[in-house]
């Protein structure tokens, strides 16, 4: 429990996907309960908790703009998504009894907060998850710049990514090669340079520049947020 603690504010970041469990789209109400126990389970160490939420299980700009939508208003849509996606996760972190505020980029008062950014770190001092929702604000972008960009903003100390199927960086996909190889710690130019899926070139050019540790880690293992906090298991650093 020591251990943990050497970690005060941090930001888990999780794709949609993750909330989708076994069905092809949408979220997986056991599966959003699954995650807002992994975040309980931080939380109880008295740790700050933010997070970002992505949006893909329910829409992507990129897919709709290959069918002919406006890339902007698919991406807006996506941004929409994601507050979907925040409130459901709010509501199961609710069940759990921990005060969480969804923060949308996208002003929209009845269901959300506006991000300002004062506000939000108060909320954190108070003990209550912040979910940062509709990414950044803006098109062009993804959640996952959401993330370093309020990951910066909120002094976290580093940014969770945490993943479905997969318990690190590796050199190729290892769902498609045995022989892949996972690191324990890459650089961020090693992530450009590679092309390492960790996040979007933007989204890791952005870490660099505040020197934002990322650590990506398998979010399939029950307690395993917590682990990788006190640095157990299996992960790979960026920084
Ligand atoms: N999006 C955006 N600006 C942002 C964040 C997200 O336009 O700052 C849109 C974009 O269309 C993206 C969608 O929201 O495809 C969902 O986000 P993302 O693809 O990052 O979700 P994930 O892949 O993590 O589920």
């Amino acid at each position: 429990q020591a251990e943990a603690r050497r970690y005060d504010r941090v930001l888990l970041k999780i794709s949609g996907e993750a909330l989708m469990g076994d069905r092809g789209y949408g979220l997986n109400p056991p599966t959003v309960e699954r995650i807002a126990r992994e975040v309980k389970s931080v939380h109880d160490l008295g740790v700050e908790v933010c997070m970002v939420i992505g949006g893909g299980n329910i829409f992507r700009g990129l897919q709709g703009s290959a069918q002919g939508m406006e890339r902007t208003t698919a991406d807006y849509m996506g941004m929409l998504a994601t507050v979907m996606n925040a409130l459901a996760v709010q509501g199961a972190l609710e069940a759990l009894n921990i005060h969480t505020r969804v923060i949308s980029a996208i002003t929209m008062n009845e269901v959300a907060e506006p991000y300002i950014r004062r506000r939000a770190v108060r909320h954190l001092e108070k003990k209550r998850v912040c979910i940062f929702a509709a990414g950044t604000g803006n098109p062009y972008f993804t959640t996952d710049t959401a993330a370093t960009l309020r990951a910066s903003e909120m002094n976290c100390q580093a940014i969770f990514m945490g993943k479905n199927g997969v318990d690190g960086v590796y050199d190729k996909d290892p769902q498609k090669h045995p022989d892949a190889v996972r690191f324990d710690h890459v650089t961020y130019d090693e992530v450009l340079q590679k092309h390492l899926n960790v996040m979007d070139a933007s989204a890791i050019a952005l870490a660099r520049d505040n020197q934002l540790p990322i650590i990506v880690f398998s979010l399939d293992e029950p307690g395993g947020f917590r682990g990788i906090l006190a640095g157990e298991g299996t992960f790979t650093s960026v920084s």
